[in-house]
């Protein structure tokens, strides 16, 4: 089947190179029998999942778009961007991403000191085999937890000890969201914020930040996210239309860590049509970019 007949895609799909549970190539396989056109693997501070997704979906009608999502610091929450598009040389996002590894090394080591005070210890071996790649972040904490037989599911864990403002909870020095929507840039990405309609803020600060971050080289809002409401899906796109933004989107899979979520559905009947991805192809040929 040729991609152009298939009618959905996935831009924002995480593997077990990060915080996913299921591994690159499973991930193609899996977008491939959902018969989708089109999935982008976009796993936080990583590249590691691309080299194979990409050997995974090589001979299939699947386009395969090399990803990634970095996260930003923010006056409110956190900021999450997704780099489409990704080159397959990509120094200075790699220079970021290791920078971002060490911090968020640092950063894990407080919460294991945090949960040991909490009479929680998960020491940094398990951390460490929760995981596969290189990545290591909350979900890991949450498994480790859930092995421990301390909460019975991922879901208890973040809401007990690991979740925003939850007593284990120590925030990630991370970037300026200029600097990281420059280094994608200039690297040749098309630079997307990740679910803004999950952040917790003014809509003025919003609007606000978005037109600002436009200067910098913001290329599009996820506008489908299995988290929005349909009012927020539509917010967004009038928001991305009055700002002069594209439109992308995706189901945000993790695999088992986020049950309920399927690849290029996500939760309640969540679909991206076809046109999103050629919208942003067009938009790549305008800046002379390669798709
Ligand atoms: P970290 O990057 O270490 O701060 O962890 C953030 C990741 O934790 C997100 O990308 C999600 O995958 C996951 N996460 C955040 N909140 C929850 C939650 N309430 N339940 C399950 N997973 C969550
Ligand atoms: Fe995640
Ligand atoms: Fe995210
Ligand atoms: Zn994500």
């Amino acid at each position: 089947m040729h991609s152009r007949q298939r009618t959905y895609i996935d831009l924002h799909v995480h593997t077990w190179a990060s915080d996913g549970t299921e591994s690159p190539a499973t991930v193609i396989r899996e977008a491939e029998r959902a018969g989708l056109a089109a999935v982008a693997i976009t796993d936080h501070d990583t590249l590691a999942g691309l080299d194979e997704g990409g050997e995974a979906a090589r001979g299939l009608a699947l386009e395969f778009v090399r990803g990634c999502e970095l996260t930003a610091r923010g006056d409110y929450d956190p900021m999450h961007f997704l780099g489409l598009w990704l080159p397959r040389e990509a120094e200075p996002i790699e220079i970021l991403i290791r920078r971002q590894q060490e911090r968020r090394a640092a950063r894990n080591a407080l919460m294991l000191e945090r949960l040991a005070g909490l009479g929680v210890p998960v020491t940094p071996e398990e951390l460490h085999e929760a995981g596969r790649g290189e990545t290591r972040g909350r979900p890991h904490m949450a498994h480790a937890l859930v092995r421990r037989g301390v909460v019975s599911s991922v879901e208890e864990a973040f809401r007990r000890f690991l979740g925003n403002g939850a007593p284990a909870y120590v925030r990630m020095d991370t970037p300026d969201p200029r600097e990281i929507v420059s280094v994608l840039k200039s690297a040749g990405a098309t630079v997307v914020f990740a679910h803004p309609m999950l952040i917790d803020c003014p809509e003025a600060w919003l609007f606000d930040t978005l037109s600002d971050l436009k200067q910098q080289g913001l290329d599009a809002l996820e506008a489908y996210h299995p988290d929005y409401t349909p009012e927020q899906t539509r917010h967004c796109v009038d928001m991305a239309q009055r700002i002069g933004l594209a439109l992308s989107g995706g189901s945000d899979f993790h695999g088992a860590v986020k049950p309920g979520l399927k690849l290029g559905h996500g939760g309640a009947g969540l679909r991206v049509p076809y046109f999103v991805l050629e919208r942003l192809k067009a938009l790549r040929r305008a800046q002379g970019l390669p798709e």
